[in-house]
């Protein structure tokens, strides 16, 4: 019995020590784990807010690229819009710059052009005594009426009147020259010895001196062989039959047609006034002396083209 109880004596705080250990061990453990599980913790915080950071960092620096980009791209339109804007205003001021040397150049040729070649003359409106053409040179007396001294012919009109004797040639046709540039002068003598064979008849066919055509150098009498070198008659022939279907062409028109009101029928009477008038008075079935001067005016620009 006392062994018993001593040995209960001995055997509680003996497990009571090992209750005891194990208890404080287990606590150990516990806390030891619990430690680590708060490391773990903290670190995992951390991580974590580092990645946040990381991340409102990019964010950030995306934002404000993209608010970056925007601005950027804003100036750039801009840059675009004000350029076109440049570009515009550089055409329209080029087109306005083409338009007045346009203009400079236009009125500087017609100004360098004899208004008077296209200037309609009656007993109101004549040609000045003094006037002289520009410019006159000889015709190829090839081309001259049998008999007939040297003719001169405007020098800018020339190449156009040598054309047509020539293709009317080609044609079969034989066209001379009888009369062409006439001075004041030259024509005063004529009316002279007009009115000496025909007496005041003369005044009908014979321009008084100061508004013939012929004083312009742009203007000439035709003939034919056949009709030796005279101009009545002249309406009969090939040769002028010729010259009403091919002359305009050439840049001549038929100044005093049959039937005309104007002045007596001239039909050997021819005078240059460029191709795009001479053609289109032949359209309308008009002769020069039927056209308002304006509207005549209008083609000067373009009489040697
Ligand atoms: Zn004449």
């Amino acid at each position: 019995m006392e062994t018993k109880k001593s040995q209960k004596t001995l055997l509680i705080p003996a497990l009571s020590g090992l209750l005891l250990s194990l208890l404080l061990g287990l606590a150990y453990y516990s806390y030891t784990q619990h430690e680590r599980i708060l490391m773990l913790l903290q670190e995992r915080n951390f991580f974590l807010l580092e990645v946040a950071s990381s991340t409102d960092l990019r964010v950030a620096e995306a934002q404000s690229a993209s608010s970056t980009i925007a601005a950027l791209t804003l100036e750039r339109d801009d840059l675009i819009a004000k350029l076109e804007q440049e570009e515009t205003k550089n055409e329209a001021f080029e087109r306005q710059i083409k338009k007045i040397s346009g203009t400079v150049g236009r009125l500087d040729k017609l100004s360098k052009t004899d208004e008077e070649l296209l200037q309609k003359y009656s007993k109101v409106y004549f040609l000045n005594e003094n006037y002289i053409p520009s410019r006159l040179k000889t015709i190829d007396s090839a081309f001259l009426a049998a008999g007939r001294k040297e003719q001169y012919f405007h020098a800018d009109a020339l190449p156009y009147l040598e054309d047509m004797l020539k293709d009317a040639k080609a044609d079969g046709v034989n066209l001379t020259v009888v009369s062409a540039y006439r001075s004041f002068e030259t024509q005063a003598e004529l009316k002279g010895a007009y009115l000496q064979s025909y007496g005041s008849g003369a005044n009908t066919f014979s321009a008084d001196q100061g508004y013939s055509e012929h004083q312009l150098g742009t203007t000439l009498d035709f003939s034919t062989p056949d009709l030796d070198g005279s101009l009545g008659g002249f309406g009969g022939t090939e040769a002028y039959a010729w010259l009403k279907e091919h002359a305009h062409e050439y840049g001549f028109t038929l100044s005093y047609p049959e039937g005309n009101s104007y002045y007596v029928y001239e039909p050997w009477h021819w005078r240059f006034v460029g191709e795009d008038l001479a053609s289109d008075l032949r359209r309308a079935d008009a002769s020069f002396y039927d056209w308002d001067q304006r509207k005549i005016d209008e083609y000067l620009i373009k009489i040697f083209d």
